[in-house]
């Protein structure tokens, strides 16, 4: 007799999601928390001054808002609203001005003068496929539903940024546009594979926008636990696992934890060949991020940037590019990209009246100590002058504050590994399912598995469903 059918270490969104399937599936679970708080790195919190509710860790869910897995829950039920910016993104140009994606395609396009042709015909094709290729591209790899939509995604999303942003645009506006939405990759975007963050993100905007929780992404994560408990599920906080003997008896064991954690605890009985392979898993760049109580609405020269929940800013191709490679030779540059969320101008629920919060970071090499503020605060000034005035008080997070925060933020990675060529679709290792171990009642569900980071839970979903599928059938 076992305690559980299976117990799952970490309640980030892919602890959670693998959570919510296996309890779904009639399956007696716990979920097992080290924090006080649940949640992992989407959690809402005041980190600066009492009524400011800040998001430490994610802060925009396309990806949740489009999981295929979360799409189904009755989450509304449970409290979650869901808060659309009238603009999806925008990205700043030099001289105040600035490019804006919506969520309508052929209006994106119109914004890009001469590249209009080229966008819809890009866009469109995709835009349209999504729904049929969505399941295939967050799973592990296989045979997809719809092999030529797919592969006509695939040659596209296999490219570097660079490389399909110069050969599809010809003007400033596109390209920078494009390059704004793949330097999410956390890749310098001469890196294959570097155009596909871009795509699926752009996808996002136009399918259902850029959309975040009312009160922040712990809205999300509650509403999640709230169906989980309902279902039966048990959920523990203040539990740090370092030993399987931690652990209540059970037939399987899903770890929401990235590599180098799942190697220090100890008990999970890996194979010596296993261990050498999980050992030799790379972590990518970190962030240095900063949150900030404001007197007022951040004083953007534009205004799309005003009306749009996400702004990624960097004033040239060129410069977002150079900011995106230094990284990769250990190095930060002097004008950053900066990707920043301003929840306020659409959500009064998270500050006092008039007041507001944003929220923003930059990319810095893995385990930087270095303080970025400054140079943060100088691109958003260039974008917003006087923005420096507003601030009534900040918080800043380097990546060990990042890492001290959450373990699975290795080295102030967000994406639980670095999602370069090598390691996007057979992350941890290559193995033809990814989420088994060598240990047969092990799985791992964290973001170190396919599809990688983000919010979107369908990390965990594919693991829970291999693990029934091995154990359960
Ligand atoms: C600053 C920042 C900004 C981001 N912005 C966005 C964004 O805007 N949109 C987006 O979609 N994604 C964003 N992300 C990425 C996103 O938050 C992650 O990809 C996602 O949370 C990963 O989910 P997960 O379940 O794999 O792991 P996590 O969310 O990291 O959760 C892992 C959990 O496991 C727990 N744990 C670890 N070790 C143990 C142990 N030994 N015992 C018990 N529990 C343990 C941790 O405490 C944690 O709660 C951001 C991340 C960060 C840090």
């Amino acid at each position: 007799m076992q305690d559980y059918d299976a117990v799952i270490i970490g309640s980030g969104p892919n602890g959670i999601a693998a959570a919510i399937y296996l309890q779904q599936k009639g399956l007696k679970t716990q979920l097992i928390e080290a924090k006080p708080q649940p949640g992992g790195a989407t959690k809402t919190g005041e980190l600066t001054l009492p009524g400011f509710q800040h998001d430490i860790g994610a802060a925009v869910l396309p990806m949740a808002y489009s999981s295929p897995f979360f799409e189904q829950l009755p989450l509304e039920k449970y409290g979650l609203k869901w808060i659309f910016p009238d603009i999806p993104f925008v990205q700043t140009l030099g001289n105040g001005d600035a490019v804006a994606c919506y969520k309508e395609v052929e209006k994106t396009a119109k914004g890009l003068e001469e590249d209009e042709l080229a966008y819809t015909k890009l866009m469109g094709t995709l835009v349209t496929d999504w729904p049929k290729i969505a399941n295939d591209i967050l799973g592990p790899l296989g045979i997809p539903s719809h092999p030529l939509k797919f592969m006509n995604f695939g040659r596209y999303a296999l490219l570097p940024a660079k490389t399909l942003a110069n050969h599809y645009f010809k003007n400033l506006k596109s390209k920078s546009l494009f390059y704004g939405a793949a330097a999410h990759s956390t890749l310098p975007l001469t890196n294959l594979v570097s155009a596909s963050f871009g795509l699926v993100l752009t996808i996002m905007a136009h399918q259902n926008g850029w959309p975040f929780p009312e009160k922040g992404v712990s809205s999300l994560i509650n509403a999640l636990l709230a169906y989980y408990k309902d279902l039966g599920g048990e959920l523990i906080l203040n539990k740090t696992i370092t030993s399987s003997k931690q652990l209540p008896s059970s037939k399987i064991q899903l770890f929401d934890l990235t590599p180098k954690q799942l190697l220090d605890i100890e008990g999970l009985n890996f194979s010596k060949t296993y261990r050498k392979r999980l050992s030799n898993y790379n972590y990518g760049s970190g962030v240095f991020k900063i949150d900030w109580a404001l007197n007022e609405p951040i004083p953007f020269l534009n205004e799309k940037c005003r009306k749009a929940g996400t702004i990624h800013i960097g004033f040239s191709p060129e410069e977002i590019e150079i900011s995106e490679q230094v990284i990769s030779e250990g190095k930060i540059a002097e004008h950053p990209y900066v990707l920043l969320v301003q929840p306020t101008v659409f959500d009064k629920t998270r500050a006092p009246e008039d007041k507001h919060i944003a929220w923003a970071y930059c990319h810095v090499p893995n385990g930087s100590k270095k303080d970025c503020t400054e140079i943060i605060e100088q691109q958003i000034e260039k974008a917003a002058p006087g923005f420096k005035k507003t601030i009534l008080k900040r918080s800043v997070m380097n990546t060990k504050q990042l890492e001290l925060f959450n373990p699975n933020l290795v080295g102030g990675d967000i994406n639980g590994g670095r999602q370069d060529i090598t390691q996007l679709f057979t992350r941890p290792v290559v193995k033809i399912s990814p989420y088994k171990t060598s240990n047969d009642s092990v799985y791992i569900c964290s973001s170190s598995t396919p599809p990688g980071g983000g919010v979107h839970g369908m990390g965990g979903v594919n693991a829970a469903k291999q693990a029934l599928k091995d154990h359960f059938n």
